[in-house]
């Protein structure tokens, strides 16, 4: 599971994605677009804009699903909880949980993130910007041990904050996003002021 605010969903989510898969050997990955997330402010766009973005983005990987299940939980959206909700739609799946570092080393301050750990191995995607993380930087952010996997393999320098940004300045934002969510944004005036 690859859980965000997809605010909007760009080619550095499908990187990790790809780079999650490529290093946890992973069979496919369920992006879920974050209700009300605990960390953060409401997203700008809405929750239907961002699941349908996130749809159109994945649709040309096989190995690549998103789900509504946080969009449908009422309340906040906490990943014990949805990690449990995966767990009981199907009982003999092997779940990880894929964290860009830059999520991954806020890991302590979570809501019960010893549940999280017992029901999922997490994968640590190393995210450009921010410093590479290294094992023990892990332990320090509660991921120490094992079923964790750190991922070092690049991804693009991109955020849903700088696209956002670049929307409300003007600037073009090709080749940040995947050609449909590009078009979808435009269609909905998205993110301009
Ligand atoms: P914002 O800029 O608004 O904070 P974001 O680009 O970080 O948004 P999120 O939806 O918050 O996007 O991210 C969801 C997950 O994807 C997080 O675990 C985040 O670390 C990871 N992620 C986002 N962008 C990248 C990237 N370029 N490379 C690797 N991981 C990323």
């Amino acid at each position: 599971m690859l859980g965000g605010t997809f605010d909007p969903v760009h080619i550095g989510h499908l990187a990790a994605a790809r780079a999650a898969i490529e290093c946890a050997r992973l069979d496919r990955v369920i992006f879920m677009p974050s209700g009300q997330p605990p960390h953060r402010p409401t997203a700008a766009a809405s929750p239907e804009h961002r699941l349908e973005m996130t749809r159109l983005a994945i649709s040309a990987d096989a190995r690549f699903a998103v789900s509504d299940l946080e969009l449908r939980r009422p309340g906040v959206s906490f990943t014990s909880d949805t990690l449990r909700d995966l767990r009981a739609l199907d009982r003999s799946a092997e779940l990880f949980l894929i964290l860009g570092w830059d999520a991954a080393r806020l890991f302590s301050t979570w809501h019960q993130p010893d549940t999280v750990r017992r029901l999922a191995t997490i994968v640590v995607v190393a995210r450009p910007g921010s410093a590479s993380p290294r094992q023990a930087d892990l332990a320090t952010a509660g991921l120490g041990g094992d079923r964790v996997i750190l991922c070092l393999n690049p991804t693009p320098d991109v955020s849903a904050s700088g696209i956002r940004e670049d929307i409300k300045n003007g600037r073009s934002i090709a080749g940040k996003v995947p050609q449909a969510v590009e078009r979808f944004i435009a269609t909905h005036h998205l993110y301009a002021e």
